[in-house]
């Protein structure tokens, strides 16, 4: 199967579950998760107009950046460590996975220095699991209330992972926890937190009836990650 036509049936499985929940398939962003692919796989993403892209290396995704050159909208999702933040916020255009104070206000330092405001999501590990990163949800509101605070960022939402399930519709209360706490936090803090972002191959139909405004995808769009080459993962800068 090509590229292209996984793409066009993803699109009508995002109409359908849009339609089943009255929602608007302008609502919900697809993002390519193009991690251990390599660059042409991206350009073939980016002809197709999937121009948001995800990757979770630093030194892999400007590996790609270098070769592709200044294309596509480029989220970082996987975690972060402190000194890798430097070139992280000149890679990236988004950051959607802060789950620290530390690492929000290292991200914020370093984009002050170069002058760029820098749109993040904060992790939350709705499922517990200690494999996970996040912050915990009993303390999601108060790291969003300081994120908030720091000059550079623009927190604009939440972000999960649900835990893997044989079956993709137990991964919903873990969804329906993530749009309920984004409310709480609302209400609470007065923040505008409009962007969730959950639902992976696996489970991105129930992650939109759920609420979902972004969808991470890489296998069932890209098909089976290759083996990454040491090219692109070794992640020394
Ligand atoms: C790899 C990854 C994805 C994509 O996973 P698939 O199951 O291949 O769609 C989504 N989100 C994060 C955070 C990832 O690391």
């Amino acid at each position: 199967m090509t590229i292209e036509s996984r793409y066009q049936e993803i699109q009508e499985r995002m109409r359908r579950s849009c339609e089943k929940s009255g929602r608007g398939i302008e609502e919900v962003l697809l993002i390519g998760v193009t991690k251990t692919h390599p660059p042409e796989t991206v350009e073939e993403g980016l002809r197709l107009g999937i121009l948001h892209l995800g990757e979770n290396k630093v030194q892999e995704a400007l590996a790609k950046k270098n070769l592709i050159g200044e294309k596509g909208i480029w989220h970082l999702i996987g975690h972060l460590q402190g000194n890798k933040v430097k070139n992280a916020v000149q890679i990236f255009d988004q950051i959607d996975s802060v789950d620290t104070l530390a690492l929000a206000q290292e991200i914020s330092k370093r984009c002050e220095v170069i002058g760029k405001r820098m749109g993040v999501l904060m992790e939350v590990n709705v499922s517990g699991e200690g494999s996970k990163f996040g912050v915990k949800p009993e303390q999601a509101a108060r790291l969003a209330e300081e994120i908030n605070q720091l000059p550079s960022l623009e927190l604009r939402g939440l972000m999960t992972m649900a835990p893997w399930m044989e079956d993709s519709t137990k991964t919903r209360p873990y969804f329906a926890q993530l749009r309920e706490l984004r409310d709480r936090i609302q209400q609470e803090t007065g923040l505008h937190l409009p962007e969730l972002s959950m639902g992976m191959s696996q489970d991105f139909e129930v992650a939109i009836e759920e609420g979902s405004t972004m969808i991470r995808l890489g296998t069932v769009l890209f098909g089976t990650r290759p083996k990454p080459t040491a090219e692109f993962f070794e992640d020394s800068i």
